[in-house]
């Protein structure tokens, strides 16, 4: 496909997705706006950015970055930290704060995320399992919460924390609608559960106007270098909800008895503040580009996941090729369109942990950081690979054209 074909695909999916494009513009100005007066309500200014070390008692920088967390997500208070490595180990301390032996962890979005499986599960190496608490499931029906299970699995008056994960994950489902998870809340109450609601909310952030804090869950975790970093923190992770929560949850992270009162940071806090000041609109960059991206392939003549018609809510998107070689080319092409490690030539490979070759493109200012473009697929049938990010519009739209140029050469 040539420069001039791909420039007409390109600019005709744009026609098409301009009203899809004011609505998602439209959230990004509510959800700024939704930020400015946190930031102004915790009267943010330049020494919230300091440094601190050892202890870091008395952290202003680290106690206001929480309570602006706590603001933007409608909750009563937050943990926030460099401290809190990735969404798995937010995910695993805010499980780990809440739930005692004899307790019962129920999930009413079917299975979480690949690597909470052996928090949850895994023998003898501190697992959940390990401490005597159980794990119980209840699939969604295509897509849909399954009312009736979650019913009878809630009769069980061991649960004491019912889990929803709000992305997709790695699976050919849309992720769960604000809407869906109000309902499911409310829902979850009015079989009388008295415990704790607990939302995976990793790649969920700013893509509608409320987060689940604001919609009935007690708690929701997320990871600082997907939508909640603004693409500019360099680590770390949150957990928001209710101050009683939190605080068990602050005594597993550092110590029961200090809590949220140490932690400190020799780089300051700065990326971290301007990271959520920037989210809103690096979502919205990252949610254009997704559907751009799928609108193109779409009309080539691949099934893209969420379609392109419906509206995103979350900022992954799978695409499903037909043969081994384009997939490959898939990944290959966003590699080379990426800002960093552009040359490196990528290959499947044996990643520990998987059972089939993975291929991954992450050429990232911030190793790993998905909030960026990026994307990987397992090397099986059916072909599918699973793409996020994009710090910007035109990156992502670059991107798109060393896409077309490769799988339509093959
Ligand atoms: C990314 C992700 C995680 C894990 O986060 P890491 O930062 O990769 O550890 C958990 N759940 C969901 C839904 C995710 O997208």
């Amino acid at each position: 496909m040539d420069t001039m074909e791909t420039e007409r695909i390109i600019e005709e999916s744009e026609r098409e997705l301009a009203e899809q494009f004011r609505c998602l513009e439209r959230v990004a100005y509510a959800n700024q706006c939704k930020v400015m007066e946190a930031f102004q309500k915790n009267k943010i200014a330049l020494r919230h950015f300091a440094a601190s070390s050892g202890y870091g008692y008395g952290d202003e920088g680290r106690d206001t970055l929480n309570a602006l967390f706590a603001d933007i997500f409608g909750a009563e208070a937050a943990l926030v930290s460099p401290n809190i490595l990735s969404g798995t180990h937010a995910l695993t301390v805010g499980l780990f704060g809440l739930l005692r032996t004899g307790d019962v962890l129920f999930s009413i979005s079917g299975e979480p995320y690949d690597t909470l499986q052996e928090v949850i599960g895994g023998k003898d190496i501190g697992s959940l399992a390990d401490y005597g608490i159980r794990f119980k499931k209840c699939e969604l029906i295509e897509g849909e919460f399954n009312f009736d299970s979650i019913r009878s699995g809630l009769a069980d008056k061991a649960v004491k924390v019912v889990f929803i994960q709000r992305s997709r994950g790695y699976e050919w489902r849309d992720a769960l609608s604000e809407e869906k998870i109000r309902k499911a809340c409310e829902f979850v109450r009015s079989c009388g559960f008295t415990g704790c609601i607990f939302v995976d909310n990793c790649y969920g952030e700013f893509v509608e106007t409320t987060e689940p804090t604001q919609n009935g869950a007690d708690v929701c975790v997320g990871s600082l270098i997907k939508n909640a970093g603004g693409g500019v923190a360099p680590t770390g992770g949150y957990i928001v909800g209710k101050r009683d929560y939190i605080d068990k949850i602050a005594g597993r992270l550092t110590a029961p008895s200090i809590g949220a009162e140490v932690g400190s940071y020799a780089y300051g806090y700065q990326y971290f503040y301007e990271g959520v000041f920037l989210a809103p609109h690096v979502v919205c960059q990252a949610l254009k580009g997704g559907l751009l991206i799928g609108a193109c392939l779409e009309k080539l003549g691949y099934k893209t996941s969420p379609s392109v018609q419906s509206a995103p809510y979350d900022i992954t998107r799978a695409i499903r090729f037909n043969t081994r070689d384009e997939l490959i080319g898939f990944i290959q092409a966003v590699q080379e369109a990426s800002p960093v490690d552009s040359y490196v030539n990528l290959e499947p490979w044996d990643m520990p942990g998987y059972q089939e070759q993975v291929i991954m493109a992450a050429g990232t200012f911030v190793q790993g950081a998905s909030i960026e473009l990026s994307a990987d697929a397992p090397v099986k049938e059916p072909y599918i690979a699973y793409f996020q990010g994009g710090l910007t519009y035109e990156h992502c739209r670059y991107a798109l054209t060393k896409i077309l140029k490769k799988i339509r050469k093959q």
